[in-house]
């Protein structure tokens, strides 16, 4: 399959890991938005949020539990922003579900 976070999944594209288990991988965005900016991946391929089901939802689960033990030690303790953008309208450009980790500075909300 012919998909970006696939290969860095794989390791045949290389990134600046922050993290790795058997369910999911945590790098380091390759153009921060933020004082901190990481992603954290599911391994399996799922396309985007509009994809999950009951069959493969689990892992989001856990991809919010390396969420916070990630934070805990890169010092984020005033907090942070997860977000995920999905489809086009949604702002999606890589067609792997992933989570965008955004810290190290004080947010406005809305975002824009
Ligand atoms: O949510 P969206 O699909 O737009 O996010 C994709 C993210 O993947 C971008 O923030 C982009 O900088 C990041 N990226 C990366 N390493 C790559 C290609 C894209 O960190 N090799």
């Amino acid at each position: 399959m012919d998909c970006l976070f696939c290969k860095i999944a794989a390791g045949e594209i290389p990134s600046k890991k922050l993290y790795e288990d058997d369910q999911v991988l945590a790098f380091y965005d390759i153009d921060p938005q933020a004082p901190v900016h990481f992603l954290v991946i599911p391994k399996q391929h799922i396309p985007s949020a509009d994809a999950l089901t009951g069959e493969n939802s689990a892992v989001v689960a856990h991809v919010f539990e390396v969420v916070a033990k990630l934070a805990a030690e890169l010092g984020l303790k005033n907090g942070y922003r997860v977000v995920n953008n999905c489809g086009a309208d949604g702002g999606q450009t890589v067609g792997h579900l992933h989570f965008h980790v955004l810290g190290g500075v004080a947010m406005g909300w809305p975002p824009f």
